[in-house]
This record gives C-alpha cells, sequence and structure tokens, in this order.
C-alpha cells in the first residue's frame, strides 16, 4: 500500500530525498491560510518527472511555507498520449471540460478556433490552473500541457501525420466509436490520438469536408442525441480510455 496523503502539490523543483522546498506565495497561502496545515503534516508532492514524494510542513510563516522532502512514494507514470482538441466554449463550461478531461486522463488540452465558435478567447493560465487543480485532486502524476488558441485550420496544419484524430461528427453519419476505434488500431497500429470536439454550433460543412478528407481522421458518433460539447468531451474522451487507453 502506498501511503496517503490528504493535501496533494503540483511544483516545478526536483525532487530528491533529503531536499527542502520554500513554497511559492500563492501555495503557501494555500496551504497556511486556506487548509490550515501545521508542521509535521505530511503532504504528497508531483512535478510530472520524479513520481509521487512525502513531504513534511517544517516551518509557516505568513510569507513561506517550508517543507522537506521524506521519500518517493510513487514512481513517475504517465497517461496515454492523448490529447483533446475543442472549441472554446464559455467561461464555467470551459472550466468543466478542463477539469474533467484531466481527470480522465488527456495530456494536453488544445483550444481550436472554428468557423462557428462564439467564445472569441480562452485564458490560458485559466485552462493551465484548472489542469493543475484537477490533476492535484484526482492523483495523476503529471499535468496535461495546455497550448495557446490557434484555428482549426493551422491546428490540422501542425498536426503530425501519426497523430489519429478522432473526429466527433455530431452528423450521426460516424460509425459505432468502439468498432471505429478498435478498427483504427488495427490498422494503423497503436498511435497517439487527438480528440477533436466542435463548439456549439458545431462544425460548418467546409471544415466537416477538409477534416474527413486527411488520412489520419477517424470519424465516430457519440451516439443518436446531440450532446453539448462538455459532455461530448467527456463521452469521447471515456470511449477512447475504455477501448483504447489506460481503462482498457
Ligand atoms: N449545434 C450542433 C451541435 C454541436 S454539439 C447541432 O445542433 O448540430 C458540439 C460538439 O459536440 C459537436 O461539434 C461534436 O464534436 C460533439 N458532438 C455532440 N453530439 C455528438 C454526437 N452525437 N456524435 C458525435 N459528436 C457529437
Amino acid at each position: 500500500m502506498k501511503d496517503t496523503a490528504k493535501i496533494r502539490l503540483f511544483i516545478d523543483a526536483d525532487l530528491l530525498a533529503g531536499t527542502s522546498i520554500t513554497l511559492d506565495k500563492d501555495q503557501t497561502h494555500y496551504l497556511a491560510t486556506v487548509m490550515r496545515v501545521k508542521v509535521g503534516t505530511i503532504l504528497a508532492l508531483f512535478n510530472g518527472r520524479d513520481g509521487e514524494w512525502l513531504a513534511e510542513v517544517m516551518a509557516i510563516s505568513r510569507k513561506a511555507v517550508s517543507l522537506t522532502l521524506l521519500k518517493q512514494n510513487r514512481p513517475q507514470t504517465s497517461p496515454p498520449d492523448l490529447w483533446l482538441a475543442f472549441a472554446p466554449i464559455k467561461k464555467a463550461r470551459l472550466d468543466f471540460m478542463a477539469q474533467k478531461a484531466t481527470e480522465l486522463g488527456v495530456c494536453h488540452l488544445a483550444p481550436v478556433m472554428t468557423e462557428y465558435t462564439i467564445a472569441d478567447r480562452v485564458k490560458l493560465e485559466r485552462l493551465k490552473a484548472n489542469a493543475v487543480e484537477a490533476s492535484e485532486q484526482c492523483g495523476r502524476l503529471n499535468v496535461p500541457a495546455c497550448s495557446a488558441p490557434e484555428s482549426l485550420n493551422a491546428f490540422l496544419a501542425g498536426l503530425p501525420d501519426n497523430r489519429l484524430i478522432m473526429f466527433c461528427d455530431e452528423d450521426l453519419s460516424g460509425h459505432s466509436a468502439q468498432s471505429a476505434l478498435i478498427k483504427a488500431e488495427a490498422k494503423f497500429g497503436k498511435k497517439p490520438w487527438v480528440i477533436l470536439i466542435g463548439p456549439e454550433g458545431g462544425f460548418s460543412d467546409i471544415e466537416r469536408v477538409k477534416i474527413k478528407r486527411l488520412s489520419n481522421c477517424v470519424t465516430v458518433s457519440l451516439g443518436p442525441r446531440i450532446l453539448r460539447a462538455d459532455t461530448a468531451a467527456i463521452a469521447a474522451i471515456s470511449l477512447w480510455q475504455s477501448t483504447l487507453g489506460d481503462w482498457a
């Protein structure tokens, strides 16, 4: 059994036995004022490289909390190479989508601007903060990368050929998602993937034709009902994870 610590924090610093770490202002505020930790409290830390470490609170002031690293609790692991590309939606739903996608195990959040995208900008810092908070909460050992928004055209042009696109098409003309994923893996082998979800207004006909023409596009349906974008993202990630990913 691994030791459990109630509080998990994502930090930048390297994690090595015996090292002392002084936390930054925000994490100090969180621990000292919000969580009211005491000297001697054991926390878990991860940085995306060195696994999960247990650390003991050595000193607390309003300015800084300092910790000493005790031992590695879990070795580093990474979720499968699955990205989520999505057209930005309104604030609360976007927060929700970023948090849930992180919990479900995507490793990259990529906002893409499509023709019918309504939200005109994405606060990248907010996207990252959601990814960090959800990673701390769900026990994963890295935080998804978050890229700056780009146009659908630029995103598709920059996508490596070997990354397969699970194109979630609300047109309902796709095949059963599970069998399409299994067939794609049989044809192309184990590959990195990106799930592509459109905006509340859906994809335009021109976009749909363009995406479907790509040799790495696998079109899927998520059932007979039109899902909101945040629901579609969760459904698609769950399907992918349970068919080809780390729940399979
Ligand atoms: N306004 C559009 C719906 C967009 S839903 C319409 O009424 O047709 C937002 C996104 O969620 C879609 O672009 C698609 O990527 C995904 N989505 C929703 N329901 C889906 C379904 N049943 N199958 C596949 N993708 C779906």
